[in-house]
């Protein structure tokens, strides 16, 4: 862990990269000729301390995205006093006894992947009187050790987490790091238009230009904004 000092340091270009990030967002939507604005920056803050968090929130950047409840815990809630237009998103695997945590903390559940946490996120939200957007995680490569429902079976949780009355709005997916993500992104997409919903979750640091071009509407970026995670 570096001292607070070289944190510093360390996060000194957030802005810098944030502003370019943001550039060639644009630059891609245009290419697309989709509107400007129609891609959401979820900016991802897995293993950043406060110092880069506070050189993001400092840069306007208002969207963010984690992958571990617990750390996000630690990390979020004193935030919202300052910020009430924060947004978060989990975007890591959520165990269903963590279900209770991630809908008091967060905005948006990204990695829903299976019946019995659609089940738990819908229970959870009646408890606690709070409605979070969701998006259905699909393992796109139908990778063994990889987290996201089959694409063969992502229809079916669809229609359960409809019929629990979730607010399924979107899709997720992470391609195999081996492969060219296009044919990923369009089978995502595809899937999204069967099943009617709007946003595609899709390109990460490496490949966002190319999730824009197959409609993402939002791109989750966390090295090219923070730095590789030490
Ligand atoms: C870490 C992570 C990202 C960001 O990846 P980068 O390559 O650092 O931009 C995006 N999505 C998910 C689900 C992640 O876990």
């Amino acid at each position: 862990m570096p001292e607070d000092g070289e944190d510093g340091a360390r996060f000194a270009g957030v802005a810098e990269s944030l502003a370019a990030i943001r550039r060639s967002i644009a630059r891609a939507e245009a290419e697309a000729g989709r509107p400007s604005g129609s891609v959401t920056l979820v900016a991802v803050s897995k293993t950043v301390p406060a110092e880069g968090l506070a050189a993001a929130l400092a840069a306007g950047q208002r969207v963010f995205g984690e992958n571990r409840v617990q750390e996000a815990k630690a990390k979020w809630p004193a935030k919202r006093a300052d910020h009430p237009d924060l947004e978060l998103h989990l975007i890591g695997p959520l165990q269903t006894n963590k279900a209770g945590d991630a809908v008091g903390l967060f905005d948006c559940i990204e990695s829903l992947d299976r019946p019995k946490l659609a089940k738990a996120l819908a229970s959870e939200m009646r408890r606690q009187g709070r409605v979070l957007d969701v998006y259905v995680q699909v393992n796109t490569g139908d990778e063994a050790q990889k987290a996201g429902i089959a694409p063969a079976e992502a229809d079916r949780l669809i229609g359960q987490a409809r019929d629990l009355g979730l607010k399924v709005e979107g899709l997720m997916c992470i391609p195999p790091l081996e492969d060219d993500p296009a044919p990923h992104f369009a089978l995502l997409a595809e899937i999204a238009r069967r099943n009617g919903l709007a946003k595609l979750s899709m390109g990460m640091s490496g490949d966002y230009e190319a999730a824009i071009a197959a409609g993402a509407t939002h791109v989750r970026i966390g090295t090219a904004i923070f730095g590789a995670r030490g």
